[in-house]
């Protein structure tokens, strides 16, 4: 599922079930104002709640919100299928909750990762990222001062002062190491170079293998390469250099292309190949 599509979905079955509840409120209320004045003993409020829930559109209401929720558990469950190579359940609720911040309730994580409610509020949200109660405590003040001036206030790709964020080298997600937030473990980068980092996809695999490869990858991937001579261009950001590293998959071939040829990278029109162009001369000059 692309993420176009899941995020429009997601956000229509939500639209649906709030819409149900809300309907399922005002039904009740609607009968319980209907009898208010003529209930005379304290059990009768509870016999006309008890009516409300026999009437058919009462009915009709409960099916079509159990209908929407399950189509929820369904999406949910796609989601980690296509997205989580381990069956841990720890790493399922940190996914969906990642995912869908506040807008996923303990209710529809139990379900979806098929744990306890209890074992589900252990995780929650600090400054959009999710947090185990009892587990690790993040990065500590210290080690983030420290590798903003390891890294000298920059991203160690590109070297961009702007839009920096701590990138954990090996994920925290499904790892087993207990110093992951330590330095050794973290690097600055910008926004963009930290997508690429993670071949675009959070959950999904790395550009690298392991702590060596990701220092090797910050200078000497091909795709780092061409990243760090386009991203200056005005018009190019990280979809057009992955059309461009797909057509043209090292920076010898790059450098021997055309306008013409670049015209032909889905996206490009002939005004941004001449800048490319142009970039790419100036450079081997
Ligand atoms: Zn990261
Ligand atoms: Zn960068």
């Amino acid at each position: 599922m692309d993420t176009d599509y899941l995020e429009n979905y997601h956000l229509e079955l939500k639209n649906r079930k709030h819409k149900i509840l809300d309907e399922l409120w005002e039904l009740t209320q609607k009968h319980l104002d209907e009898y208010i004045g003529k209930i005379t003993k304290s059990r009768e409020e509870l016999d006309i709640l008890m009516a409300v829930e026999n009437t058919d559109e009462f009915k009709t209401l409960l099916k079509d919100l159990s209908c929407v929720k399950n189509s929820l558990n369904e999406l949910y469950t796609q989601f980690l299928d296509d997205n989580l190579d381990t069956d841990l359940k720890k790493d399922k609720i940190i996914a969906l909750k990642e995912m869908w911040k506040e807008e996923i309730t303990t209710e529809e994580i139990t379900r979806a990762v098929n744990c306890s409610k209890g074992y589900t509020r252990q995780f929650y949200l600090l400054d959009g990222k999710v947090v185990q109660k009892d587990g690790r405590n993040g990065i500590s003040a210290k080690t983030k001062r420290y590798v903003l001036k390891r890294d000298q206030n920059s991203c160690v790709v590109c070297g961009s002062p702007k839009n920096l964020e701590i990138h954990h080298i090996i994920p925290v997600m499904g790892s087993t190491i207990k110093d992951q937030d330590e330095s050794h473990n973290l690097a600055l980068l910008c926004k963009e170079c930290h997508y690429l980092a993670h071949s675009g996809n959070y959950y999904k695999g790395l550009a690298y293998e392991d702590l060596e490869g990701f220092w090797e990858w910050t200078q000497n991937t091909e795709k780092t390469k061409i990243w760090l001579i386009l991203k200056d261009i005005h018009g190019v950001g990280l979809k057009i250099t992955e059309n461009i590293y797909r057509c043209f998959p090292s920076m010898e071939e790059l450098e021997n292309a055309n306008i013409k040829s670049l015209t032909r990278v889905p996206l490009v029109n002939k005004g941004l190949a001449e800048r490319i162009k142009l970039k790419l001369d100036n450079r081997i000059i």
